[in-house]
């Protein structure tokens, strides 16, 4: 439900609506506009029927949020949301963030040599697994804690942010320590467990759609972690299965425009998982861009031969560069930018 206040509504009328709220169990969101304060309550349904919060003083109007997610969705919040880094940087403003890196963290000097060579070309944020959900046991699970510190070194080194996936509840103190967002993979977006307890922490999310999420599924584990109190989350649309089998998944493209209206979080796009194919990611990237994603996500290899996962949609740094140049022409044509 969302309580819009008259303009005149006092403090004491919004300690009033929100003491009553609680007290009924719900939980309240404040959002003090330069205009007008508007209450947001979240909870059962059949209690919210069982208060006339149209008649308490103070109040203008009272509108039920129809969608079932409700924290994240457009009817609870209309501006987009920007998160904000220490450094600077934003995800969801004019400018289009791109975190590109290898799809695992192997050693210090690969890193380092793919961290420069992405941050010259004006990327900002450095991706990088330290622990990989791979679909085989057999094959290379990441390096673990050894990645993450490498992670940091290469983030004190070259000052870019960094990025890298949570797949247990248990390494969270670690990630919170060593990255500045945290990644929920695909294979995790309707991991519960995972969801809430990301949402109690006070980094932002890289949200991965599953792999055969619905939109709705989507917003709904959004909604997991935004009910807990974190509504740093950025949503990644990394592509999903289909019958087509020239590309590892379908990039839902369909899924950025649709997003974009029905809620307020940033909407990055992952052209490298999404085809499959490093052929194909420089005009999936383009295309992600112009349907109006706020970030990119794109794996960057030195080596895409020898690397340890991934290499068949990995770039090799000079056709990351390419990359780049191109985003930027598209970004100033849908009035967006990337910086140099
Ligand atoms: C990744 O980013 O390397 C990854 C494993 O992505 P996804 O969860 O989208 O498969
Ligand atoms: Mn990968």
């Amino acid at each position: 439900m969302i309580i819009v206040l008259k303009p005149e509504a006092t403090e004491q009328d919004i300690q009033h609506i929100s003491g009553k709220l609680q007290e009924n169990g719900l939980k309240v969101h404040i959002s003090k506009g330069a205009e007008r304060t508007i209450i947001g309550a979240i909870g059962d349904d059949r209690v919210l029927a069982g208060l006339p919060l149209a008649i308490f003083p103070g109040v203008e109007s009272v509108h039920k949020i129809l969608q079932p997610f409700k924290l994240v969705s457009r009817e609870f919040k209309k501006e987009d949301t920007v998160i904000r880094f220490p450094n600077g940087v934003t995800i969801g403003g004019p400018e289009i963030q791109v975190m590109a890196g290898p799809c695992a963290v192997e050693s210090d000097e690969q890193l380092l040599y793919i961290a420069e060579r992405v941050k010259s070309a004006g990327a900002k944020i450095l991706r990088g697994g330290a622990f990989k959900p791979r679909t085989s046991p057999y094959t290379f699970q990441g390096l673990g804690e050894e990645g993450l510190h490498h992670l940091s070194m290469a983030r004190e080194k070259t000052g870019l942010l960094v990025i890298t996936e949570l797949m247990d509840p248990r390494d969270l103190p670690l990630l919170e320590k060593h990255t500045d967002i945290i990644q929920i993979g695909a294979r995790n977006m309707q991991n519960f467990r995972l969801l809430s307890d990301v949402g109690e922490s006070r980094k932002p999310v890289l949200l991965k759609r599953g792999l055969s999420a619905t939109i709705k599924e989507f917003l709904m584990a959004a909604e997991y972690i935004a009910s807990r109190g974190n509504q740093q989350i950025i949503l990644c649309e990394r592509g999903i299965r289909t019958f087509e089998t020239m590309t590892r998944n379908t990039l839902d493209l369909n899924a950025v425009p649709v997003l974009k209206s029905l809620t307020h979080l940033p909407v990055l796009v992952d052209p490298s998982h999404g085809t499959g194919r490093w052929d194909l990611v420089i005009p999936m990237a383009r295309a992600g861009i112009a349907a109006g994603g706020d970030a990119l996500m794109i794996e960057v290899h030195n080596n895409p031969e020898e690397a340890y996962s991934d290499g068949e949609e990995s770039l090799i740094p000079d056709n990351f560069d390419k990359l780049m140049k191109e985003c930027r022409k598209i970004a100033a044509a849908v009035d967006r930018f990337i910086a140099e």
